[in-house]
């Protein structure tokens, strides 16, 4: 069969490897398996969203709230933004779709750093516009600014403060600086889904949603509540910006892109900000141990203000390797081997699954 031709180049999206195919593939016992794959939070999510889910579950049989009234009213409050300015999608990739949906097309191009989240690429791929990929892996703004003003044809622009999967971040203010010498009609997409973390480390990388969506009507910003709130299998994010861009992605939204349970998870989650910052403290603390870890071993890494750390290697080790032999102990990585990169990336587990990690990764 003959399919549309922007499917040609497109790769399907590779997943972190779930517990149940080691199972299968190692004949691994599934309690002997630590996941560090795919920056989910090893601690759960709080004990009050599992409690309100059993309640609601009980609702199954009725379509969710499509207005999704309260989960918009409660991070419209954490934001201090109208429910207009948000919009809510099954995790934020599919923001990540609908902004793309709304502004790219094949006499179009998308800017974004080297190596950086690979759901910009494959849902930019879709609209059949151009990829455009600064020469540095991490976000270089002197970069993205010669790339923007060498290229007219730019509509969208992927910022991902901090960087997955590198960890890097920029500082605020940079961004700014960077965003007002951008066209009004360029859409500039924010993705924060590791804010939470950042701004605990260091101030400077600190986003105020609410002032930036204000000073920048082209500026989509981008949450989850995949990463530090611990409910990644409930696929549930959002995109804060100017009415105008909300009321564009939304003609794009179907009815019901989320779960009545998602929804709960969400607005009961954002009430519990006791876990969430109990979990980022002791990502924190562990990762010092990772670093540690790093420089013990003779290897590097690039400091992360994320709940993930990346591990390079110099040419005599081949991360691929690696993170093939953890993979037959048990221990899931991702190998980030494909973007060019001798590095893998980790991450941060509970205590206990990051001293198994250190124990295996000597033995190997
Ligand atoms: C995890 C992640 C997302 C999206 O997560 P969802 O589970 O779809 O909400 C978006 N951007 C980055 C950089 C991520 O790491």
């Amino acid at each position: 069969m003959k399919f549309n031709s922007v499917l040609d180049n497109l790769k399907i999206y590779e997943a972190g490897k779930p517990i149940e195919l080691v199972v299968r593939e190692f004949g691994i016992d599934e309690k002997d398996i630590i996941k560090l794959a795919s920056n989910e939070n090893p601690r759960g999510c709080s004990p009050k969203v599992i409690e309100a889910l059993k309640d609601e579950a009980k609702k199954a049989n009725l379509y969710p709230d499509d207005s999704m009234y309260e989960l918009k009213e409660g991070l419209a409050n954490r934001f201090e933004v109208k429910s207009e300015n948000i919009i809510v999608g099954a995790g934020s990739d599919q923001v990540i779709n609908f902004a793309l949906q709304s502004k790219a097309n094949e006499n179009s191009s998308i800017l974004m750093a080297k190596t950086t989240f690979a759901m910009y690429e494959i849902y930019g791929r879709q609209t059949g516009a151009k990829i455009l990929k600064t020469p540095s892996h991490t976000h270089n703004l002197d970069e993205f600014l010669e790339m923007y003003k060498t290229n007219p044809d730019i509509s969208v622009i992927f910022l991902c403060l901090p960087n997955n999967p590198l960890g890097e971040c920029l500082d605020t203010k940079d961004v700014y600086d960077f965003i007002e010498q951008i066209d009004k009609d360029t859409l500039v997409v924010v993705d924060g889904a590791y804010q939470e973390y950042a701004k605990v480390k260091d101030a400077n990388k600190e986003i105020d949603v609410k002032d930036m969506i204000t000073k920048f009507s082209n500026v989509l910003y981008l949450g989850t509540f995949s990463k530090a709130y611990g409910l990644g299998g409930m696929r549930c994010g959002y995109g804060v910006a100017s009415e105008e861009i909300i009321k564009a992605l939304h003609k794009l939204r179907s009815p019901f892109n989320i779960t009545t349970l998602s929804l709960r998870a969400g607005i009961e989650a954002l009430k519990d900000e006791e876990f969430v910052q109990k979990c980022i403290e002791e990502n924190f603390s562990e990762m010092v141990r990772y670093e540690e870890f790093a420089l013990e071993n003779g290897f590097d890494f690039i400091p992360s203000y994320t709940n993930f750390i990346t591990l390079k290697y110099d040419n005599e080790k081949k991360s691929s390797n690696i993170a093939q032999n953890l993979l037959k102990k048990g221990i899931i990585v991702r190998d980030l081997g494909a973007y060019g990169m001798n590095t893998i990336r980790v991450t941060i587990g509970t205590p206990d699954q990051n001293s198994r990690f250190f124990k295996i990764y000597r033995s190997l």
